[in-house]
């Protein structure tokens, strides 16, 4: 069985879920083999979990000589590895990085790309989500290896191994692959709360906050939830984009959605959909959301979160 090469996406070593989910999908098309930027200590630490879900084999690239540089030379020593392993495909969480690493690799490589997929099935038929989640679309690559690019929350996390076997694999990186380095980097101010695409609860406001998040804030830090917006909330620059959920935004598929203001548009629906339980609170009960919801509040969201936040917090 051929290897699938799944390339690790992590701060400094902390693997963001994503990588995991993609591990339970490269399992449907050969071996999973993980490609970990990063030095040999952490690669180390990194197999371990990697390995319990999923991956066979970590390879750790040393990553010294080219982590001060944007994403050239990660494309580089990813098509060396291609031509060593002849993998069947390669993964990429679908993110500013993955999308432009995958690009150049596919231009490296001669190879089909496939991106923003949200499943991918045994034989390598992708299926991507279109207009706002109301047609899906199923493709494949058909020339060179496959890259493909796959959202978040797009499959399950499985516990099915050991530790992964760890193989250091020396890239030679070109001078032409250095040309654009990274002058800062500064870490957004923690908020404490999870992040967005990997929390088990998000609790999102809209237009109806009126620009006041505070009790939306108040009800997500009692809940242990990540914070989202709609655009109408991120447009009026009341929240940052990166909290923005939907066709231009995150997608979230966590076990709990709190839409609070939001009126449930189409492009907003694509983001949250797939959530496993939707609460709404919206003071129009013709509101297009409660079409979605297992449970809706009919109400002014800052007297309905407030006492929702309180009783919460006496539990
Ligand atoms: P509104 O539609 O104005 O709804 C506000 C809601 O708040 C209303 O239902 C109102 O009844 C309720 N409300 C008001 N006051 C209160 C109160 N005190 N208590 C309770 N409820 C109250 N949108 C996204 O969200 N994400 C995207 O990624 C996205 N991408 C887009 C891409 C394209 C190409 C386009 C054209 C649009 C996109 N949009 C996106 C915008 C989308 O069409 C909607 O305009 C947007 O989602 C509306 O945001 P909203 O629900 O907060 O505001």
């Amino acid at each position: 069985m051929s290897e699938v090469l799944v390339v690790v996406d992590h701060v400094d070593g902390a693997i963001r879920k994503p990588t995991f989910e993609l591990l339970t999908l490269a399992r449907r098309l050969g071996e999973p083999s993980a490609v970990f930027f990063g030095s040999s200590d952490k690669g180390g630490e990194a197999a371990q979990k990697l390995g319990q879900l999923g991956a066979e084999k970590v390879y750790v690239v040393d990553d010294t000589e080219i982590k001060g540089y944007l994403v050239a030379p990660k494309a580089e020593a990813l098509a060396q590895l291609v031509e060593k392993t002849s993998p069947a495909a390669v993964l990429f969480v679908s993110g500013y990085e993955g999308k432009e690493v995958a690009a150049r690799l596919a231009i490296k490589t001669g190879s089909g790309i496939i991106t923003d997929a949200v499943d991918v099935e045994e034989g390598g038929v992708v299926t991507q989500s279109a207009f706002a989640g109301n047609y899906t679309v199923k493709g494949k690559v058909t020339k060179g290896v496959p890259l493909i690019t796959v959202k978040p929350n797009s499959a399950p996390v499985e516990e099915v191994g050991a530790a992964g076997t760890v193989e250091e694999f020396a890239a030679t990186i070109s001078d032409a692959a250095k040309k654009a380095q990274i002058v800062a980097q500064q870490p957004r101010k923690a908020s404490g709360r999870p992040e967005l695409t990997e929390a088990a609860i998000v609790v999102s406001g809209g237009r109806g906050t009126g620009g006041n998040f505070e009790p939306v804030e108040g009800l997500a830090d009692a809940l242990g939830a990540a914070v989202g917006a709609s655009r109408a909330a991120v447009d009026s620059g009341w929240m940052p984009h990166t909290f923005q959920v939907g066709q231009t935004g995150k997608v979230v598929s966590p076990q709990l959605y709190v839409a609070n203001g939001i009126s449930g548009a189409i492009q907003h629906r694509a983001g949250m959909q797939t959530s496993k339980t939707i609460v709404a609170v919206n003071k129009d009960e013709e509101a297009p959301i409660f079409e979605l919801v297992d449970f809706g509040v009919v109400g002014d969201l800052h007297s309905v979160l407030p006492a929702a936040t309180e009783e919460i917090n006496k539990r």
